[in-house]
């Protein structure tokens, strides 16, 4: 089965993720902070990443380029609040994939993962 690395700041949003994405079938592992998402990547090259834009000091921008930089076929959505249209058009301009606004409904979240892992 396929492994989402689940980044987030908040612990809240991030277990809710996880459990969203353990629910669908897929395996989890968590980072959260972009320098933590970063080194948990090229340790274990998951098939997927489900990235939180707005963290403090390495935030998922940041990160997001990081990881297209170390891997150009990395897969990667961003989880975006309301109102962040430009960080995500800057997000998909620089590779991820697809974006989930919160509060998500896990079918968004399939959605994304469906569309990822494709
Ligand atoms: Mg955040």
């Amino acid at each position: 089965m396929a492994t989402v690395l689940v980044v987030d700041d908040s612990s809240f949003m991030r277990m809710r993720c996880v459990s969203t994405v353990k629910e669908l079938g897929y395996d989890t592992v968590e980072a959260g902070d972009g320098a933590e998402a970063i080194q948990t990547y090229k340790d274990q090259k998951p098939a997927a990443v489900l990235m939180d834009i707005t963290m403090p000091g390495t935030d998922g921008l940041q990160a997001l380029k990081e990881i297209m930089a170390f891997d150009g076929n990395a897969r990667v959505a961003m989880v975006t609040a309301m109102g962040q249209q430009s960080m995500v058009m800057e997000a998909m301009k620089s590779g991820a994939k697809d974006f989930v606004v919160k509060p998500f409904e896990p079918d968004r979240v399939k959605a994304a993962l469906t569309k990822l892992l494709a």
